[in-house]
């Protein structure tokens, strides 16, 4: 297959003060086009280690190279220049873009109703104009173009600005261009399936996939990574077309063992499957210890608001009584983070939002406020449906207050889904 590599510049970027937006944008690029993504790599301004980073993704022969940043008019913008070292080619100011650049440049000026002194700037329309000889440019989203250099046994190199907007804007001219297509055409696709897991713990699975080891044919060929997020665990798995085979056998052999665990094969998300689920539906949250981080997962995605009705934060006790009417006497008698209360509060958001559906969470995140019964991470969900139905879980959520209230809101999204 075709591989690829990211160097992303900017010592913003490097030291941490702006995060990363265009390595993670372009790895999902890649793997739409099927192409295997070998390194994303990040270094500051300075050229020379710049040229360092190029040199050592042309060393493990990689077929393009995307980079990112360093386009702009200033002297320390010198990613051109050191593409085109790398390269091996002169630069030369392309007349075409030269004329491109301070047409944008005077529309601008225009559109603000001042006269554009080009002149006075004529230096920086120069600049962002040079490009290396025989390169291809893409026309500039904000004032820097892109820059192809088609490579001849050395990988063909992708210039691109650093502004996530410019870059993201430019992408699809710049796949079109004669050398970015030669480079990743031609080739076998590489693929890539994800299986999201629920309920499942990460050495279990390690197990499986010893076992799987042994009963697979074309096993080792198969690139497999698994990873715990969110209280979920995932597993994907990258392959040639030719390992599908292989592939397939796998995920046969873990739906086999995890049954309905393994909740998606597809890459979805809960939240996008609790969406779906939730078409035609409303929803109505009682948080406690998530104080609204349900409400506020539900609502991330674009549409929500056709089956999102409304939530309640009721932390204090007394609010759980006034605005959702749990029984006072539930509260003395089971304590706020139990399940009776828990099934209480989704009964009262639900009937007060005349949803569908309501979720609660009543628990103890800590660091403080847990006892020998109820420890820190002790966490009731209830769940209160249409027919008056009413159920109710508790969890024992590991980690620390940030953890467990995240991870509570992936428990009550599973509820929801179930
Ligand atoms: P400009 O013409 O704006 O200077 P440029 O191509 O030279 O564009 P940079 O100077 O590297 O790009 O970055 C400009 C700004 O774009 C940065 O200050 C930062 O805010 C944003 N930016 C750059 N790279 C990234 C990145 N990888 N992720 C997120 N934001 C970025
Ligand atoms: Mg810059």
């Amino acid at each position: 297959s075709v591989r690829a590599g990211i160097v992303v510049t900017g010592t913003e970027v490097l030291t941490g003060r702006v995060a990363d937006e265009n390595g993670p944008w372009l790895a999902d690029r890649l793997l739409d086009l099927g192409v295997e993504l070998a390194h994303i790599t990040i270094c500051g301004d300075r050229p020379d280690d710049l040229l360092a980073q190029l040199h050592f993704l042309a060393d493990t022969h990689v077929d393009l190279i995307i980079t990112s940043g360093g386009l702009g008019p200033t002297a320390d913008d010198l990613t051109v220049a050191t593409v085109a070292q790398f390269c091996g080619r002169e630069l030369m100011v392309d007349p075409d873009l030269h004329a491109r650049i301070t047409a944008i440049i005077r529309a601008w000026a225009t559109r603000r109703g001042s006269d554009p002194d080009v002149d006075a700037i004529s230096d920086a329309i120069g600049k962002q104009a040079t490009i290396p000889v025989g390169a291809e440019w893409v026309a500039p989203t904000g004032t820097a173009p892109g820059v192809v250099v088609a490579g001849d046994g050395t990988p063909t190199v992708l210039v691109l600005p650093g502004p996530p907007r410019e870059l993201q804007a430019m992408w699809p001219a710049a796949v079109a261009t004669t050398a970015v297509r030669r480079a990743i055409t031609g080739h076998a696709e590489y693929r890539q399936q994800t299986l999201r897991m629920y309920g499942v713990v990460e050495a279990e699975l390690a197990e499986s996939l010893r076992a799987a080891e042994h009963d697979v044919d074309g096993f080792d060929a198969l690139e497999i990574t698994t990873c715990q997020r969110r209280g979920e665990v995932e597993m994907v798995t990258r392959f040639e077309p030719s390992s599908a085979a292989a592939n397939d056998a796998v995920v046969a052999l873990l739906t086999d063992q995890y049954t309905d665990r393994i909740f998606s094969t597809d890459g979805a998300t809960v939240d996008h499957q609790v969406a779906a689920l939730l078409a035609g539906k409303q929803v109505a949250t009682a948080e406690s210890c998530t104080a609204g981080l349900v409400a506020a997962r539900l609502t991330d995605l674009a549409g929500s608001s056709a089956y999102v009705a409304g939530g309640v934060v009721a932390y204090a006790d007394e609010v759980k009584v006034r605005l959702l009417g749990v029984d006072p006497a539930l509260i003395a008698t089971h304590g706020a983070v139990s399940e009776p209360v828990a099934e209480a509060m989704a009964r009262g958001a639900r009937e007060r939002f005349d949803a569908d559906i309501a979720v609660s969470t009543s628990g103890i995140a800590g660091p403080g406020g847990g006892t020998r019964d109820k420890p820190v991470g002790t966490v009731c969900f209830g769940i209160a449906l249409a027919d008056g139905t009413t159920r109710a879980v508790t969890r024992r959520i590991p980690g620390d207050r940030a953890d467990v209230r995240d991870r509570s809101t992936t428990v009550a999204l599973h509820l929801l889904r179930r």
